[in-house]
Parts: structure tokens; sequence; C-alpha cells
């Protein structure tokens, strides 16, 4: 199974070689946590420090790796934008039209999103029961 050590590192490539210009202005931690299904990750404030969670079935080596990677993309995009990040703040909402998708387009992600749409529409619901149910 992946753990947090792993994420911090996969954070820190993925901000390294795909989000260089984006300042890094406070600490931000990243941890697996929750067992759900419609949701993959969030961003939150802790203090000053801001909190990224990626789904905790996304451990599981069965879940793509892909997955992982577009979820932390996902979320360094709302830090860029401002959101629960110390930048300044720079749409009223986060997924304003089509904003995150927009940006992770320009940063190289289609590919990625392409095979994300099409493991979420065939294998993600009997993936889930069986994570669950283990
Ligand atoms: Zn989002």
């Amino acid at each position: 199974m992946r753990d947090d050590i792993w994420l911090k590192s996969r954070l820190d490539q993925i901000w390294e070689f795909l989000f260089p210009e984006v300042p890094k202005q406070n600490n931000v931690h990243i941890r697996f946590k929750g067992r759900w299904k419609n949701k993959f990750g969030h961003i939150s404030k802790k203090g000053k420090d801001s909190e990224i969670v990626i789904n905790g079935l996304f451990k599981h080596l069965e879940v793509p790796e892909y997955m992982v990677d577009l979820t932390i993309a996902h979320e360094l995009v709302h830090y860029m934008h401002g959101f629960n990040s110390p930048l300044p703040q720079l749409y009223r909402h986060p997924h304003k039209g089509g904003i995150v998708t927009k940006e992770l387009r320009k940063r190289g992600f289609s590919h990625l999103m392409v095979k994300e749409k099409y493991f979420l529409k065939d294998k993600w619901k009997s993936l889930y029961e069986s994570l669950i149910n283990a």
C-alpha cells in the first residue's frame, strides 16, 4: 500500500516539475484520509498551514497512480488560485467556469484526464465496493 511518505514525495515532484512557478508560501501537508466514493480530495487551511487530503482508498495499488497524481494536481490548482492558501484569491468560486480543468490541460494533464474519465466510468464502482468490503 502507498503511505503518506510516498504521497508527500508525489506532491513534491508534481509541484517541482509541473507547477514550478507557483510559490510555496506556507507549509503544505498532505495525507490519506477517508473512504469516499464521490470525493477524491480537498485542500483546507490549518492555522497558517495548508492541508491536502487524498481519498484513503487511493492507498490501494489497484487504484491507478494517475488518480493520485491528478487529485494532487487538482488541489494544487486550488492552492495556486488562492483557495485555502496564502496566495491571492483569483476567482470567486474554486471551480468557476471549469478553471481547474483548464489549468490542468495547460499543464499537460489532458491525457490523464481522459484515462480518469474511463476509469471512473468502467472501473471505480466495482473497485470501490471491493475495497470498502475488504
Ligand atoms: Zn476542486
